[in-house]
């Protein structure tokens, strides 16, 4: 293929990517905005395959094979609820991926080797894309095992935890100015080596020290930083598409970000610097422990109070996700609404655990997207709402976010569900949700706990309406 044929394929790929992001930025268009990524993927595969700077077509065979056959059998049969930890492995692989190439290009001795300025500029592109790749790799492992459960969820403080991460700023750049300069140290893989490693430790420290119901802003970040690395990786190769890419996927990670953080009520450079979920909540006392009776209600009295409403509305968590319990929902609001009830969906902007994951879940069971709601959109509308279905959620409903300053997730903007008239409540014990936080709205009056799996309460509410 030649030059000008790969470029004119390279900029229809990056319209594409763009085109893909505009369309998941909505419900309704998700679906068009997944087509355009995977078009625009096959496209950038097909044009740097078929571009003169590939020769090893045999090694490229070895290596892309098996990887199609592991990512298409993991992919298809992955669950919902190990999505988050598939893709924080994804992130690792691309900062796996900046790490390599940038070791591989400093120890390529057929590489063409810059002069002057221009050589100085490629080794910083080197440092830097070896370092954020070493950053998002270490992170996003320690991420996926946070998320799979393999280590414990809870933020590890060290006592000087910002100073331990200020020496390793410092030491990193002290090391790129030699790998660029070779001042003190003479072989330039030295420095690199030790920064890898230095930042390498930097993404296990920043990721070990957030925790609970903080996890959210990190995966978007390492998700803006597997974007950055993609980016450094495409100026280290000179790769146009590689470099627009990466760009992409770090600045919408960091959008998301951004929002993930307004929905926490947190500062992202807090997040960044880590250190949040501390678990004393900044309010310097106790957590409060909520005590009294708890009121059970079972399958057929909650279907009662369902058909006796004038408004319902469902909140759904990450239970619900576990359940697989959104298509009986949907049956449930077809039945209420086609009875006159009013139903609406109020969504959490970190229930479940993935960014969009509740939005995922009920477009899935083709729930009407005008009818789904978000918390600002929605949380003035519980006080004049007859009846509360929280389906597994737990973290995103817990009103010691308002009123415990000690609590691991005060300030924490939750959907205020008790102001409504009742509230039912459906998991399968007293457990705790992800923050590991006990939830007082278990024990009000106006609550009742209907306890089991919830998909097999939601067909058991269903088979009694
Ligand atoms: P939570 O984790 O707070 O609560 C989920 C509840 O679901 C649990 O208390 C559990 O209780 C219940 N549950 C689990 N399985 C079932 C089942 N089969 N049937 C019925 N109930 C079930 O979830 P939320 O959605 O309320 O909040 C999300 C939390 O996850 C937040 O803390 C958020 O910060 C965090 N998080 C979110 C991410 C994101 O991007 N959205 C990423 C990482 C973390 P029981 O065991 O008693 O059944």
């Amino acid at each position: 293929m030649s030059d000008n044929v790969v470029i004119i394929c390279y900029i229809i790929a990056a319209i594409l990517f763009i085109l893909s992001l505009g369309g998941l930025s909505n419900q309704e268009s998700a679906r068009r905005g997944n087509w355009f990524g995977i078009i625009g993927m096959l496209l950038a595969l097909v044009a740097v395959t078929a571009s003169k700077e590939v020769t090893a077509y045999g090694l490229l065979a070895i290596s892309i094979f098996p990887a199609v056959v592991i990512g298409g059998f993991l992919a298809a049969r992955v669950k919902m609820t190990e999505m988050p930890e598939l893709v924080a492995i994804l992130h690792s692989f691309v900062g796996a991926a900046a790490v390599l190439v940038g070791l591989s290009l400093q120890q390529d001795s057929t590489a063409v080797h810059h002069a002057g300025i221009a050589g100085t500029i490629h080794n910083i592109e080197i440092f830097v894309g070896v370092c954020i790749g070493a950053i998002t790799f270490t992170g996003s492992i320690v991420a996926f095992a946070k998320l799979r459960g393999s280590i414990s969820g809870s933020p590890l403080l060290l006592p000087a935890r910002h100073l331990l991460n200020l020496v390793i700023v410092v030491a990193t750049i002290w090391l790129g100015m030699e790998f660029v300069s070779h001042g003190v140290i003479e072989n330039p893989l030295v420095p690199l080596l030790i920064a890898m490693v230095l930042t390498g430790i930097l993404g296990i420290h920043l990721v070990m020290a957030i925790g609970g119901a903080d996890m959210p802003v990190v995966v978007s970040m390492l998700n803006s930083y597997s974007g950055w690395a993609a980016a450094a990786a495409g100026f280290m190769l000179g790769n146009n598409l590689l470099i627009i890419v990466g760009a992409l996927v770090g600045s919408s990670g960091l959008i998301l970000s951004l929002f993930m953080c307004r929905g926490m009520n947190r500062s992202l450079i807090s997040v960044i610097l880590g250190g949040f979920g501390t678990g004393d909540g900044g309010g310097g006392g106790a957590v409060q422990t909520p005590e009294g009776d708890i009121t059970a209600i079972e399958a057929g009295a909650t279907a009662q109070l369902l058909n006796e409403a004038k408004s319902v509305i469902i909140v759904p968590g990450y239970g619900m996700a576990v359940a697989q319990a959104q298509h009986t929902i949907a049956t449930i609001t077809k039945k209420l609404r086609a009875n006159g009830t009013k139903v609406l969906f109020a969504i959490h902007p970190v229930a479940g655990r993935l960014p969009g994951h509740m939005n995922v879940l009920l477009a899935e069971a083709n729930i009407p997207y005008d009818i789904v709601l978000e918390l600002d959109e929605i949380n003035a509308d519980f006080a004049s709402t007859d009846v509360v279905l929280v389906i597994g959620a737990n973290d995103i409903v817990n009103p010691s976010a308002l009123d415990d300053p000690n609590s691991p997730i005060a300030g924490m903007p939750v959907l205020e569900v008790w102001n409504a008239k009742d509230v039912i409540v459906m998991k399968r014990s007293m457990g705790t949700g992800y923050a590991g936080v006990q939830n007082p709205l278990f024990f009000n009056d106006n609550t009742s706990m209907l306890f089991g799996d919830a998909g097999e309460n939601v067909d058991a509410i269903l088979a009694d309406m």
